[in-house]
C-alpha cells in the first residue's frame, strides 16, 4: 500500500479586519490536521459548515496554500515544488463540487468540456481523445449522444455524473468530493455514491470525502476524520467510529441522525447552540460550551489528540464519558 497523500501538521491561518479601531483577528481555518490516504481508500472529513472542511479542501487542492505543515502528494512535497512540478501536482488532484454547475461551463458541449483536460495535458491526437471520453461517459452512465449535449440538458444527477468524468479524465491520484451529493434527490444519491465507489475501484484512486452528515458516508469512509473549528477531534477507521464514537461531538453527529437500531445504553446527545465564531473562539476545547460533558478543566486546557481504542481523540473526560 501506498500513500497517495500525507497531511502533517497542516494549519491555515488569515487575519480578518474587525473594524476600523479594533485589532484584526487570526482565525485558525486549520489547526494541526495530519492524516495519511492510501491509494483506492476513501478518507471522510466531516463536520457542521465552518469546521474548516472546505479550507482543508481548498488546501488539498492547492488553491490555499497552507500557512504551515507539509502536504504530499505521491510522495511528493509540495512547498517548494517549481511551476512545472505543481502543474504536476495539480492534475494529480482533483476536485468535485457540491454543484456540478460550478465545474460546468453552461456554453460548451459535454464532449468537449471531458476532452479538455486531455488537450491541454497530453499529446494524444483528437480521435484518441474522442475514444476516451467515450470511454469514460460510459463509465459515468452516459450515452454517446450525450457527446453533443450542454451541461442545461441534463438532470442534476446526469450532471454530477459528467462532472466526475471531467475530474476522472486524467487519473488522478487523488479525488476531492465537497458534498457531492448534498444538491441531489435522495432517491438518486445512492447511484451516485455508487458510481464514485465503481471508479474509485478501476482506477485505485484515494478519495476524500466531505460532508456535514456523517451518516451520508458511512458506506464509503474507511477512515473519519471529525473536524471542529479547524482542529481534528476523532480521527480512525470508519467501522470503529460509527460502531463506537468516542468524542462527544462525533457522537452529537451522530444522534442527529436517525438510527435503525437505537442503543439505548448509549443515550443520544444533542448539541446546544451554534459553531462559536471562529474569530473569537472559546478556550480551552473549543466544543466546551455545547458539550453536556464539560468540566472545569475544558475551560482552560486544549485537549490534545491521543490514541484511544484503535483510534486518536481529542477530549480529556472520554474515559468517563464513553458508556
Ligand atoms: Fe466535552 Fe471537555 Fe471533551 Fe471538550 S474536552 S469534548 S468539553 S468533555
Ligand atoms: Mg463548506
Amino acid at each position: 500500500m501506498s500513500a497517495v497523500l500525507t497531511a502533517r501538521d497542516l494549519h491555515r491561518h488569515y487575519e480578518v479586519s474587525r473594524g476600523l479601531f479594533k485589532p484584526s483577528a487570526l482565525v485558525r481555518a486549520l489547526n494541526g490536521v495530519s492524516f495519511e490516504l492510501e491509494a483506492g481508500r476513501t478518507l471522510a472529513v466531516v463536520g457542521e459548515s465552518g469546521c474548516g472542511k472546505s479550507t482543508l479542501a481548498r488546501a488539498l487542492t492547492l488553491i490555499e496554500e497552507p500557512s504551515s505543515g507539509s502536504l504530499q502528494i505521491a510522495g511528493r512535497e509540495v512547498a517548494g515544488a517549481s511551476k512545472d512540478e505543481r502543474k504536476q501536482l495539480r492534475r494529480d488532484v482533483q476536485m468535485v463540487f457540491q454543484n456540478p454547475y460550478a465545474s460546468l461551463n453552461p456554453r460548451q458541449k459535454v464532449g468537449d468540456q471531458l476532452a479538455e483536460p486531455l488537450l491541454i495535458n497530453t499529446g494524444l491526437s483528437r480521435s484518441e481523445r474522442r475514444e476516451r471520453v467515450q470511454a469514460m461517459m460510459q463509465q459515468v452512465g452516459l450515452r454517446p449522444e450525450h457527446y453533443q449535449r450542454y451541461p442545461h440538458m441534463f438532470s442534476g444527477g446526469q450532471r454530477q455524473r459528467i462532472a466526475l468524468a471531467r475530474a476522472m479524465m486524467l487519473t488522478p491520484k487523488v479525488l476531492v468530493a465537497d458534498e457531492p451529493t448534498s444538491a441531489l434527490d435522495v432517491s438518486i444519491q445512492a447511484q451516485v455514491l455508487n458510481l464514485f465507489m465503481d471508479l474509485q475501484e478501476r482506477y485505485d484512486t484515494g478519495y476524500v470525502f466531505i460532508s456535514h452528515n456523517l451518516a451520508v458516508v458511512r458506506h464509503v469512509a474507511n477512515d473519519v476524520l471529525v473536524m471542529y473549528l479547524g482542529r481534528p477531534v476523532e480521527m480512525g477507521p470508519g467501522e470503529r467510529i460509527y460502531e463506537r464514537p468516542l468524542h462527544p461531538y462525533t457522537r452529537a453527529l451522530l444522534s442527529a441522525t436517525p438510527a435503525i437500531h437505537p442503543d439505548p445504553a448509549r443515550p443520544k446527545i444533542k448539541i446546544a447552540g451554534e459553531l462559536p465564531n471562529p474569530l473569537d473562539p472559546p478556550s480551552g476545547c473549543a466544543f466546551h460550551k455545547r458539550c453536556p460533558y464539560a468540566t472545569e478543566r475544558c475551560r482552560v486546557d486544549v485537549p490534545e489528540l491521543r490514541l484511544l481504542d484503535a483510534r486518536q481523540v481529542a477530549c480529556h473526560n472520554v474515559e468517563t464519558i464513553s458508556d
